[in-house]
C-alpha cells in the first residue's frame, strides 16, 4: 500500500517519470512490441476469416461474399482459433510490451475466453433464436458506398446463396427456446423480409446487368425470403413445452458481466453500490424538491371533481420530488429550435472547460455537427457517428434530430423528457467532454484492438462520469439543474438495479415497473421499454453505471492519495490517453502496480 502512494505520487509531479522507468526495464527485459505488432496483424486477418460479416460490419470488406453456416463445424472453427490464439499470446511476456500493447493483449485473451465460454456454457445458439437473422448485414452491404454498386450487388448475390442453408442450420441448433427470444426472432426476421423483397430488387434496377444474371439474382432472393419466412412459422409453430426463462440466472450471468463489462468490481459488489447510491439519490432529490416545491409548484391550482384547490404540499417523498421534476420540466426550447439549441451549447461547454482548465480540448478537430441522416430518422436526440477503423479519413458527426413533421403531442413529451437541464447533459454526455472528446483522445494511440473490442464499460462510463464532473465544477450550480441530473442519473443506476434483479433475483415485472415509474420517474412507456430490454438483454445495461462507479471511485482514491498534488486535468488526459481499454487495466497502469 505504502509503496503505491509513493509510486502514484512520483509518477503525477516529476514530468517524464515513465520515460525513466521504462529505460531502466529495458536493460532487463527484451522489447517483445516489434513481435506483438505483427502478432495483432495477423490475428486481426484470421479473425476476419472466422467472422466475415462483423468484418464487413467494421470496413473490412474482403469477405463481404461470405455467409458462415451456423453449424457445428463453423463452432468447432471458432473454438480452434481462441485455442490457438490464447496459446500463441502467452509467448509474449508483459513486462516486454508497451501499455498500449498490454491492454490489447489483456483484451484479445478476453475475447478468446469470451468465444469459449459463449459456446461452451452460455449456449445461447441454442435458446436465443433471435441470434439468427441477417437482413442487417445484407441492408450494409447495399447502402454503403464503399465501392461500386455493380461489386456490392454480386457480393450480396453470392452471400445470399447461403441463406437457405444458414436457416436450416438454424432450425438444428435451436433448443427449448425462450420465449421471448421466440417472438423477438419472428418479429426481426420478418421485419428484414423488405431488404430482399424490396431494396435489393430497386438497386438490380439500377445496373447493367444481363438479363440472365439479373434473374438468377432474382431466384436467389425469392429462395432468400422463402428461407426467412420458413423459420419464422417453424418459430411460430415449434412445441416447446419446457422454454428456456429469458432469466440468465445467477451463475451465468456473473461469468458474463465478467467478459462482457471487465470491471474491478463483481457484480454483486456493483449491485450493493447501485441500491446504496439510489437511496443516497433519493435523499439528495427531497432535500432538493422540498426547498423548491413552494417556488415551482406551491401556487398550482388542482383541478379534482371539478373543484379547484389549491395543490398541497405532499407527504410522500417520492410524491414531492415528483411534482417538482414535472413542473420543472416544462421549461424547455420549442420544437423548431430543438438543433440550434445543441448547436449553440458546443462553444459553450468548450468555453467553460478552457476556463476551469478541466481537460485539453483539440481546437484542430472540432466537431462536425450535421442533421441526423436519414436513415437514421425517427429516433431524435443526438448521437455520435465515428469512423469505422478502417476508414481513417471519415469524419466524425455529432448527429442532431430534428422534431420536423412530430405531431404537437409526441413533440411536447419528448421535449419535457429533453428540457433545458437535461439537453445540456445530453451534450456533455455525447459530445464534449464526454464521447466525442473521448474519441479524439483514443484516436492519439491508434489501436484496433481497441476499436474492435473497445470496452464500452469504459466508454459509457467515462461520459456519464463528465455529466458529474462538469456540474461539480459548477457548469450550472442552480438546484434544479441538480435535480434533474440526479433524476439522469438515477436512470442508469436502476439499469443496474433492474438489470441484475430481473437475471438473477426473479424480479417480476411489476416490481420492475413500481422501480422504474415510482422510484425512477420514468415515463410508463419509456419503463415498458426497458422492461422489453431487459427480458431479451443481459448485462448490457449495467455497463454506465459501472464505468461511472469505477472511474468516479477511482478519481476519489487519488486525490485522497495526492493530496494537493492532485491535478484534476491531468488525471483526465492521462487517464483517456489509454484509449477505450478497461479501467480496471488503466488504473492498474496509472497507479503503476502489476494488476
Ligand atoms: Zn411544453
Ligand atoms: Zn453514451
Amino acid at each position: 500500500m505504502k509503496n503505491t502512494i509513493i509510486s502514484v505520487i512520483i509518477c503525477f509531479t516529476i514530468a517524464g517519470c515513465n520515460n525513466v522507468s521504462q529505460k531502466q526495464e529495458n536493460k532487463t527485459i527484451a522489447d517483445m512490441n516489434p513481435q506483438f505488432d505483427a502478432f495483432k496483424v495477423n490475428f486481426i486477418e484470421e479473425l476476419w476469416k472466422v467472422y466475415p460479416t462483423w468484418a464487413s460490419s467494421q470496413g473490412y470488406h474482403k469477405y463481404d461474399s461470405i455467409l458462415v453456416v451456423p453449424n457445428d463445424e463453423s463452432r468447432e472453427k471458432e473454438l480452434t482459433f481462441s485455442k490457438t490464439n490464447l496459446n500463441s499470446i502467452k509467448a509474449y511476456d508483459l513486462a516486454g510490451l508497451s501499455d498500449n500493447n498490454k491492454t490489447d493483449y489483456y483484451m484479445i485473451e478476453n475475447q478468446l475466453k469470451s468465444i469459449e465460454w459463449a459456446i461452451n456454457e452460455q449456449k445461447s445458439f441454442e435458446w436465443n433464436p433471435s441470434e439468427y437473422n441477417i437482413s442487417g448485414a445484407f441492408a450494409e452491404i447495399l447502402n454503403g458506398n464503399y465501392d461500386s454498386l455493380d461489386i456490392r450487388l454480386r457480393n450480396f448475390n453470392l452471400k445470399m446463396a447461403n441463406i437457405p442453408a444458414y436457416y436450416m442450420a438454424a432450425k438444428n441448433n435451436v433448443k427449448n427456446p425462450t420465449i421471448e427470444h421466440t417472438q423477438l426472432a419472428i418479429d426481426q426476421n420478418m421485419g428484414g423480409i423488405s431488404v430482399f423483397e424490396k431494396d435489393f430488387h430497386e438497386a438490380l434496377n439500377k445496373v447493367h446487368f444481363g438479363e440472365h444474371e439479373k434473374q438468377m439474382m432474382e431466384a436467389n432472393a425469392k429462395e432468400a425470403v422463402k428461407a426467412i419466412k420458413d423459420y419464422a412459422a417453424w418459430l411460430k409453430d415449434l412445441i416447446n413445452k419446457t422454454p428456456r426463462s429469458f432469466r440468465l440466472g445467477k451463475e451465468l450471468y456473473a461469468k458474463k458481466f465478467e467478459f462482457d463489462i471487465q470491471s474491478g468490481y463483481t457484480i454483486d459488489e456493483i449491485y450493493a453500490k447501485a441500491v446504496a447510491h439510489k437511496k443516497e439519490l433519493h435523499q439528495k432529490m427531497f432535500e432538493l424538491a422540498d426547498k423548491l416545491w413552494e417556488k415551482h409548484v406551491g401556487g398550482s391550482i388542482s383541478v379534482s371533481l371539478g373543484i379547484k384547490s389549491k395543490l398541497s404540499k405532499p407527504t410522500d417523498s417520492l410524491q414531492l420530488i415528483k411534482q417538482v421534476i414535472d413542473k420543472i420540466s416544462e421549461k424547455h426550447v420549442k420544437p423548431e429550435e430543438f438543433q440550434t439549441a445543441i448547436e449553440q451549447q458546443l462553444p459553450v461547454l468548450i468555453d467553460f472547460i478552457k476556463k476551469k482548465d478541466l481537460i485539453y480540448i483539440d481546437p484542430s478537430k472540432p466537431l462536425v455537427v450535421r442533421k441526423e441522416p436519414d436513415y437514421m430518422a425517427g429516433v431524435a436526440g443526438a448521437s455520435i457517428s465515428a469512423p469505422g477503423p478502417y476508414d481513417k479519413n471519415g469524419n466524425t458527426y455529432y448527429n442532431v434530430g430534428s422534431l420536423s413533421g412530430w405531431d404537437k403531442e409526441k413533440a411536447e413529451s419528448y421535449l419535457r423528457e429533453y428540457n433545458h437541464y437535461i439537453l445540456q447533459i445530453l451534450n456533455i454526455h455525447e459530445a464534449i467532454p464526454g464521447h466525442y472528446t473521448q474519441l479524439v483522445y483514443s484516436n492519439q494511440s491508434p489501436s484496433l484492438i481497441k476499436s474492435l473490442f473497445g470496452n464500452s464499460t469504459m466508454i459509457e462510463g467515462w461520459a456519464v462520469y463528465t455529466e458529474r464532473m462538469m456540474l461539480e465544477n459548477g457548469y450550472d450550480d442552480s438546484p434544479e439543474m441538480w435535480l434533474m441530473y440526479y433524476k439522469w442519473n438515477l436512470r442508469s443506476t436502476c439499469n443496474t438495479i433492474l438489470d441484475y434483479s430481473v437475471h438473477t433475483k426473479n424480479m417480476s415485472k411489476e416490481e420492475a415497473m413500481n422501480l422504474l415509474v415510482t422510484e425512477a420517474f420514468q415515463q410508463k412507456t419509456e419503463a415498458e421499454g426497458k422492461w422489453k430490454r431487459v427480458s431479451v438483454t443481459q448485462v448490457q445495461l449495467c455497463c454506465y453505471f459501472t464505468g461511472y462507479t469505477e472511474i468516479y471511485d477511482f478519481r476519489e482514491e487519488l486525490k485522497k492519495q495526492l493530496g494537493d498534488k492532485f491535478n484534476l486535468k491531468k488525471l483526465h488526459e492521462k487517464f483517456l490517453s489509454y484509449g477505450s481499454a478497461p479501467v480496471k487495466y488503466i488504473k492498474a497502469l496509472m497507479m503503476n502496480t502489476p494488476s
